[in-house]
């Protein structure tokens, strides 16, 4: 199930992302943060059935940041993306990044 897949990563990127990405805020309190999907957006699995939805809710695809921030200015994908070359380097981004977009079999999201 979606929603459960989505709780368990974000329970486990709190040990990676301590600071909001957007504005530094620390995330301390779990009802302020957000899981905001970077790389491939919501809107772009669209259509997908939800096992592969599922495959998109990773650690190379999602940070957290505070509510705020996700509501009035989400970070934008390359900042995610750097962000997350900072984290596992360059080789390993991409190459996740590969894996996501062939769950897509025509309809290929934004390259970063
Ligand atoms: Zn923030």
């Amino acid at each position: 199930m979606i929603s459960r897949v989505r709780s368990n990563l974000k329970r486990q990127l709190m040990f990676r992302d301590r600071y909001c990405l957007q504005c530094g805020v620390p995330l301390i309190e779990d009802v302020n943060i957000d899981m905001h999907e970077g790389i491939i957006s919501r809107a772009e699995m669209m259509g997908l059935p939800d096992e592969k939805k599922e495959k998109l809710f990773n650690q190379y695809n999602c940070v957290l940041i505070c509510h705020n921030c996700n509501v009035n200015f989400p970070p934008k994908r390359k900042e995610v993306w750097d962000y997350l070359v900072s984290v596992y380097g360059k080789e390993k981004v991409e190459e996740e990044y590969q894996k996501m977009i062939s769950l897509f079999k025509s309809r290929r999201p934004l390259k970063v």
